[in-house]
């Protein structure tokens, strides 16, 4: 679960993290009254759960509370990669000297978190780790020992941060991974940290997010999801128990079991073809589901061909293949499909696809071989 940046930021100022003096508005108004209050030019930021809101419009320097409630009522309206603004956060504006990056997440394969500085911040980290990681530095914390302070101070060396600001440097790492544990976080960033104008270290991004399994235990936390984080294809997708990611691929992949899913992917991968999405419908998936499912696929404008490979155990093929014959009667869609199933029921899941012209396939090589060629046809028609 991701949280807000106004909620990220107050979670980081209460342990003991400087961020600029601002509160959220929910209409123009209030944020013209907020900038009055604050006096002096103030920054607009439209609170959603997306990076690069700076590029899409949503971030708006202005001098007095006039613009500020001009420049709210337009992010107020806005759409930022899909999802609504329904928040802004007014902050007092900062003159910035120059962005550092400091984030904290867990390395899995090291076990334990790690702390990542850079004094390459502003921008996308993962942009500076693919063009500069020597412009990356990292530490490993010690989960019973927490972040020492010798540590951070490492960081502030390796990024070439300026001796003055070493000690807020070190009191800020501290702080953000005192945000990290206490919250049960996965993620704790920001960006940027900035070195203000009269040299403060100040926050002015937070991002933060939450792992969902520990959300029993922060129930104050889990208060503040925010229901519009989802796209709609991933709500409907948890609306139906599907789990659902979207990708950049031209075939559709409907599949029971998340490893089954993974090698489809790789399978259609290895025909020269790329998965427009992971899809595992999971076991014991009924017709409806199945349908849910297939629904979810056939919206993607990016599909070309589907491939559907079930593993019958405790999923009935016949029950995937009706589930497929009523979205078909529903939809009218020429996408073409192919579908493998094998195990429980299978003969009559396959006798019920062939009658519905729907192409059946012994194997998964098989399938991909035929759904691979069959995308390459509908782009050639
Ligand atoms: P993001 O694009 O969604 O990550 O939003 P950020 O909060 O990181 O803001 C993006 C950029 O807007 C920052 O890197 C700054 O360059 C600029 N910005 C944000 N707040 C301020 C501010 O108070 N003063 C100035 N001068 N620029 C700001
Ligand atoms: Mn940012």
């Amino acid at each position: 679960m991701k949280l807000h940046e106004y909620r990220s930021k107050l979670l980081f100022s209460k342990c003991g993290v400087p961020i600029p003096r601002g509160r959220v508005a929910l209409t123009a108004h209030e944020a013209k009254t907020i900038a009055r209050e604050l006096g002096g030019p103030v920054v607009i930021k439209a609170q959603v759960l997306v990076g690069g809101r700076g590029k899409a419009g949503g971030i708006r320097l202005v001098h007095t509370p006039e613009e500020a409630e001009e420049a709210a009522r337009q992010i107020l309206g806005m759409q930022i990669k899909g999802l609504p603004v329904r928040k802004v956060l007014v902050d007092e504006v900062a003159e910035i000297r120059s962005e550092i990056y400091l984030g904290v997440t867990n390395d899995r394969a090291a076990r334990c978190p790690v702390m990542i500085a850079s004094a390459e911040g502003g921008i996308d980290i993962e942009e500076v780790a693919r063009t500069h990681p020597e412009k990356i530095v990292r530490i490993h914390i010690d989960p019973l020992l927490g972040l020492r302070e010798y540590q951070a101070r490492h960081l502030a060396v390796s990024i070439e941060l300026p001796r003055v600001h070493w000690r807020n440097f070190i009191d800020i790492a501290c702080g953000l991974y005192k945000a990290f544990t206490v919250s049960d976080a996965t993620l704790a960033e920001i960006n940027p940290l900035v070195i203000t104008g009269d040299n403060r270290l100040l926050a002015l991004d937070g991002k933060m997010v939450l792992d969902d399994n520990a959300l029993f235990r922060q129930p104050d936390l889990a208060e503040m999801r925010d229901l519009d984080e989802e796209t709609p294809t991933e709500r409907e997708a948890r609306r139906y128990g599907l789990s659902y990611v979207k990708l950049d691929g031209t075939i559709g992949c409907m599949v029971n079991g998340a490893g089954l899913a993974m090698a489809s992917m790789d399978v259609i991968n290895s025909f020269g073809a790329q998965p427009a999405n992971f899809l595992d419908i999971g076991g014991g998936a009924g017709a409806e589901k199945v349908a849910a499912a297939l629904h979810l696929i056939l919206k993607d404008a990016n599909v070309q061909a589907v491939m559907i490979n079930i593993f019958g155990g405790i999923t009935r093929c016949d029950e995937v293949a009706r589930g497929i014959l009523a979205t078909l009667d529903e939809f009218k869609s020429d996408i073409p499909m192919v579908a493998r199933l094998v195990g429980t029921n299978e003969e009559e899941g396959n006798k019920l696809l062939a009658e519905a012209n729907v192409i059946t396939a012994t194997s998964l090589t098989d399938a991909a071989e035929k759904v691979v060629a069959l995308a390459v046809e509908s782009q050639l028609q």
